[in-house]
């Protein structure tokens, strides 16, 4: 293959936490795209080769060698690179960090090309191996299953004509209540889409939970695009799974691919289709790294390649239900139920008058008791895990508090007896015999979690069948899907559960609904608590009598006046943003103005906002004063005016794992203003001197703040 005399020099995106760029000399000819195996200090790097360069970064004889070209992957495509180095320059992360995570495990591990075979190489051994296989199944080849489609109802009819229509970048935002029938619209423009030829990405948040859903989706696709043609990909798969299905999407084998946030990332080169359902899904922000929305990449991404992005909903974010109210994105509804069903009834139950026992009050007891003679199920929700959540004395002012963080260790009860245990370090400790600052023995577990719930609804009801699904029972593989299948299948009349049981089920059987402690939510500090509480309890509510009919969601709250109590009464979406957007509107918050967010830790809090502090007036001064370093080269702040910058404020939680952490947001009217900032904002801050004895990072667009 080598070119004898030939010189290349390569710039490759490595995977490390340096801006880079980082140039290599290459004896062969080398495409933009491919990957290659370059030494990194006294490491072995997988990295993508970025560009050609005329002339190398650095002096020519210091740059080093590639080690080995990697053709076993076609050259990753430009529109892919295009999207990378978008993503990487608007989250302002390192290219790297960007393209290589993207990629299955060992495509980016230089261990997997160790094989003393020549040629030999993951995709190799994966190609030899699915060879073998085929010849061994070596019959007719699986012909898909075939299943009726619906026939559409007049709504669903419109959207998919309008999205049929659509043409070049075209955002579609479809809002329709849960039952709906938007998975119909999904799949009808995913089939318009293969019959063109193109591939279609579809977009679903977190799945590990929600396989049955999983697989009838994936039936449908498979009676259109065929059983191998389609891919699943999300992070639930083991690696060699993801390698496998990644390659068929890649090669253009797969033409629809059904995956989490990460699948967003993937090369496919005839994409014509991006589908995000439950586009409000927080899980589309990953949490750590880079920390991007897959959401607002495949509105991007679309953009760039001029095709469809449909993103639906029963509850659109803010952002977007502004954006398609200000004609951005074309909006399109589904208001009413698919199958003859009425929606529950909702019900606003004002605690302040009442005497709650453990919490409930009897109203909603008794609710659950006439459902359970009328043999049909009932959900009581409530978002908090553990028996209560923290453990107190009667005598004192002692409380059950983590050694390691500020917050309060939980009282749970298990197999082996109770247990304290603190959800933000996962610290364990035995309960005490007595109080350890006044030696009383009358210790009282306080408010109350999922166990205690379920404790005293067995109480009341012995004769029922109650089961608990949150992130304790759940904890061992299978377990879940185990759960659902028994209420699916009418083995459980009482469900007790957090979150986790809001997600696309279908209990056909659920009568009632009942919300325990929502108000909770209601008063947290985050701006975005009441649109996450409204789409939340509106997702709970869509559990509820899909088939039953009659159903009903009794909330209790102490404030039912509530703007997002009086929407949820009337299933009024529309109401509750329009309120939302107003009130974000006045106070200047997204998605009129644009946040970022530097957080920082360390071992003590003043070192946390000694940087902070300086980051502070890096940015209100443009200032060079705590800037050791060459200032020359650094990249411009915007005017000044165009940016506020607000006072460094501790966490709530402000000690982890006896780390203290601090934040400090960023925000603008102007995104490019903002981008332009952040540039030169980053740039000095990694040159301060107390950013050594942090760790921080900065976070674009946060989703939680
Ligand atoms: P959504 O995703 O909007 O919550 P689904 O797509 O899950 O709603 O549809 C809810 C139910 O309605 C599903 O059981 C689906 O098969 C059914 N359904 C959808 N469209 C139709 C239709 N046109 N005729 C009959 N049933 C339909
Ligand atoms: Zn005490
Ligand atoms: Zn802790």
């Amino acid at each position: 293959m080598s070119i004898a005399g030939t010189t290349v020099w390569v710039r490759v995106a490595l995977d490390v936490p340096l801006a880079g760029p980082f140039d290599y000399r290459a004896c062969e000819p080398v495409e933009i795209g491919l990957r290659v195996i370059v030494p990194f200090g006294r490491r072995h790097l997988i990295g993508v080769v970025t560009a050609l360069p005329e002339t190398p970064a650095v002096a020519p004889e210091l740059v080093r060698d590639v080690e080995q070209v990697l053709r076993d992957v076609p050259p990753l495509p430009a529109d892919w690179l295009r999207l990378a180095a978008f993503a990487a320059d608007y989250y302002q992360r390192p290219l790297g960090e960007v393209m290589l995570p993207a990629l299955p495990g060992p495509l980016r591990k230089p261990s997997s090309y160790q094989s003393a075979r020549a040629g030999a190489g993951p995709v190799a051994r994966l190609d030899a191996r699915q060879a073998r296989q085929r010849k061994a199944e070596a019959g007719p080849a699986m012909s898909p299953p075939e299943l009726v489609q619906p026939a559409l109802n007049a709504h669903q009819q419109k959207a998919v004509e309008a999205i049929a229509a659509s043409q070049g970048f075209a955002p579609v935002l479809l809002h329709g209540v849960t039952g709906s029938g938007k998975t119909e619209v999904y799949l009808r423009a995913v089939q318009a889409v293969l019959a063109r030829g193109r591939q279609a990405l579809l977009l679903v948040p977190e799945i590990n939970l929600t396989p049955q859903l999983q697989q009838v989706l994936v039936t449908r696709l498979q009676a259109m695009a065929g059983t191998h043609g389609v891919a699943v990909l999300h992070s639930g798969l083991a690696e060699g799974e993801r390698l496998a299905a990644w390659m068929r999407a890649v090669r253009g084998e797969a033409r629809v691919v059904l995956g989490t946030r990460l699948s967003l990332l993937t090369p496919l080169p005839q994409l014509g289709l991006i589908v995000v359902d439950e586009e409000h899904d927080p899980s589309y922000k990953q949490q750590e790294g880079l920390r991007y929305s897959a959401r607002d990449l495949a509105i991007w991404r679309a953009r760039d390649l001029g095709i469809t992005v449909l993103l639906g909903s029963a509850t659109p974010s803010l952002e977007s239900w502004h954006h398609a109210r200000s004609g951005r994105y074309l909006l399109l509804s589904l208001p009413n139920r698919a199958v003859t069903s009425t929606p529950p009834t909702m019900r606003l139950i004002d605690t302040r008058r009442l005497t709650l026992r453990e919490g409930m009050c009897e109203e909603l007891t008794d609710a659950i008791g006439r459902r359970l003679e009328q043999g049909q199920q009932a959900l009581v929700f409530l978002n908090r895990r553990g028996y209560a959540p923290v453990l107190t004395c009667g005598a004192c002012s002692w409380v059950s508090g983590c050694a390691h963080c500020s917050a309060h260790m939980v009282l749970h009860r298990g197999q082996g007896g109770s247990l304290l245990r603190c959800h933000h370090c996962g610290g364990r400790e035995r309960i005490p015999r007595a109080c350890p600052d006044c030696g009383n023995q009358d210790l009282e577990p306080m408010g109350r979690g999922t166990q205690r719930v379920e404790e005293h609804l067995a109480a009341l009801f012995p004769e029922a069948r109650i089961a608990r699904i949150d992130a304790d029972s759940t904890r061992l593989k299978g377990s879940a899907e185990r759960l659902f299948v028994q209420v699916h299948a009418g083995e459980v009349d009482i469900l007790v559960g957090t979150q986790m049981v809001a997600k696309g089920h279908d209990f056909r059987n659920l009568g009632l609904v009942g919300v325990l402690n929502s108000d909770a939510m209601l008063f947290s500090h985050d701006f975005r608590a009441p649109e996450r509480l409204f789409a939340q309890l509106m997702q709970v509510a869509g559990r509820a009598g899909r088939h039953t009919g009659g159903s009903e969601v009794m909330i209790q709250t102490g404030y039912p006046e509530q703007p997002v109590y009086q929407s949820l009464l009337r299933h009024d979406y529309v109401g509750f943003a329009t309120h939302g957007l107003d009130e974000r509107e006045s106070a200047g918050l997204p998605p009129f103005a644009h946040q970022a967010l530097l957080t920082a830790e360390a071992g003590t809090l003043p070192d946390t906002l000694a940087f902070l502090g300086h980051a502070r007036e890096v940015a209100e001064e443009g200032g060079n004063q705590h800037y050791v370093g060459d200032n020359d080269d650094l990249p411009c702040f915007p005017p000044p005016g165009l940016v506020t910058v607000y006072d460094p404020v501790p966490l709530r939680v402000v000690r982890v794992k006896n780390v203290e952490r601090a934040q400090l947001l960023v925000e603008s009217a102007s995104r490019p203003a903002l981008q332009v900032f952040l540039r030169a904002w980053l740039a000095r801050l990694h040159g301060l001197p107390s950013a050594r004895r942090v760790r921080w990072q900065l976070e674009v667009d946060p989703l939680e703040i």
